[in-house]
């Protein structure tokens, strides 16, 4: 991903995100989807590429707050994919 498309991300992720003060976390609306050119993957990958790197194909986020919706990249964690 480049600064462009990263800078994009984070201005469509600011808008869509409502943020929860007690626990931090970011929900994010059911409905949404980034728009974000030739990024074939899903809003919760996007967004910890954005903020925290690229993932392997092997690895996959888990929530450490346990909340599916939640898309604050300080709660997306990432796990080696079991099979
Ligand atoms: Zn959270």
């Amino acid at each position: 991903m480049n600064e462009k498309m990263r800078k994009n991300a984070i201005t469509q992720i600011e808008q869509k995100v409502m943020p929860i003060p007690e626990c931090g976390c970011w929900i994010w609306p059911d409905d949404e989807l980034l728009n974000i050119d030739s990024h074939e993957n899903t809003t919760e990958r996007i967004i910890y590429d954005v903020y925290n790197g690229a993932l392997s194909e092997n690895q996959e986020i888990s929530h450490t707050c346990h909340l599916s919706c939640c898309m604050n990249p300080k709660h997306l964690s990432v796990e080696i994919k079991k099979h």
